[in-house]
């Protein structure tokens, strides 16, 4: 496959290169805040789960051009600096981490909170739609199971959850931001989600549902964009505390009184479908050059592999066909 058959798949992949974005996900952003005007009268942002850096790269553009705006960026994974942007490298469900984060706030809240993160997804929509929803919301104490949030009712996991159990994007969220602030987060939209918005809808004035443009249909992504926080009265935000342990019903907006979001397609109708094919001439006459990504992985999973198979030392996979019958055959006892 040649190097510009990508460019050709996915028109905002090609776009993201061209614009000096370090991933598509650019434009998310960018169409979340035509939408809903996100960065007006921001100055000070959390990123989380921010690498490769392209939300940090829009953020600090748009929130930090006269250099006044303050944006924190944390990532499981190493991240190539931004100016402007202070990096964590961390793990979001960390007290540890949740607390370096909360340490750049303290006495000066943030206007917005985004997080854009996504456990390694497995394929089964039941299943990453949970998993996404306890990045973002389940919170425990330290070393004890997460209690569910979505309802587990189909499911059968064959793991324990307590390795989630800790601060995640929403408690961090609580801790950082500003009265009547802003939160914006990747959602998995499955059959449970009205349970995850009645939860956010707790802690926010208005929670809405987003679809950019340059987010693929075929995706059960969306965004959510909760405005006005505003906690319920008397909560005090505590990271040794279970968000679900407050004495109001989390679960309250639930059932037959469950909310009902707004759905919002953002991003101009005109804008690129995400699903399409385009040819690498666009009718905007710009022409095509190869453009080679904006920022390459400074330290991906894979780079071992990589080092390995330049000096020939990578293990080949044996397929059975290229076995001897009787090797094949042998069935150790
Ligand atoms: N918004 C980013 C951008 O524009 O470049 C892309 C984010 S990427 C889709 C999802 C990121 O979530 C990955 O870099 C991954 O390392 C991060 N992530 C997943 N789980 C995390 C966790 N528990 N703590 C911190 N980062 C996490």
């Amino acid at each position: 496959m040649g190097r510009t058959s990508k460019d050709k798949r996915d028109v905002y992949y090609r776009l993201a290169k061209e614009n000096g974005w370090r991933a598509r996900s650019a434009f998310k952003l960018l169409q979340l805040d035509e939408e809903f005007q996100l960065f007006q009268g921001v100055t000070r942002a959390v990123d989380l789960c921010a690498a490769p850096g392209s939300w940090s790269q829009v953020l600090s553009q748009k929130i930090g051009g006269q250099g006044s705006g303050h944006v924190v960026a944390v990532d499981l994974q190493a991240m190539a600096p931004l100016p402007g942007v202070i990096q964590i490298q961390g793990d979001i469900t960390q007290l540890s981490t949740a607390k370096e984060i909360i340490q750049h706030f303290e006495g000066c809240p943030a206007d917005l909170v985004v997080c854009d993160g996504a456990p390694d997804v497995t394929g089964l929509h039941d299943v990453d739609e949970y998993m996404q929803a306890q990045l973002l919301l389940a919170v425990s104490n330290p070393g004890s199971p997460c209690p569910p949030l979505v309802p587990l009712g189909h499911l059968s996991l064959g793991f324990t959850l307590s390795h989630l159990s800790c601060p995640q994007a929403l408690n961090i969220a609580t801790h950082v931001l500003k009265p009547g602030g802003c939160f914006v987060a990747k959602i998995f939209r499955g059959r449970d989600v009205t349970l995850l918005y009645s939860q956010l809808r707790v802690f926010f004035s208005s929670v809405l549902c987003a679809k950019p443009r340059s987010s693929r249909n075929s995706s059960i992504e969306a965004f959510a964009v909760c405005r006005g926080y505003d906690p319920p009265e008397g909560f005090v935000a505590d990271l040794s505390r279970p968000l679900l342990d407050h004495s109001y019903d989390f679960n309250q907006l639930d059932g037959p009184t469950r909310i009902i979001v707004p759905f919002v397609t953002c991003g101009d109708l005109s804008a690129y479908d995400s699903d399409r094919s385009y040819p690498l001439e666009l009718e905007d006459g710009s022409g095509y050059k190869y453009t080679p990504p904006t920022q390459p992985p400074i330290s991906p999973p894979y780079q071992e592999a990589c080092t390995l198979k330049k000096k020939g030392q990578l293990a080949k996979e044996i397929r059975p066909q290229d076995c001897p019958i009787s090797q094949v055959d042998v069935v150790p006892q």
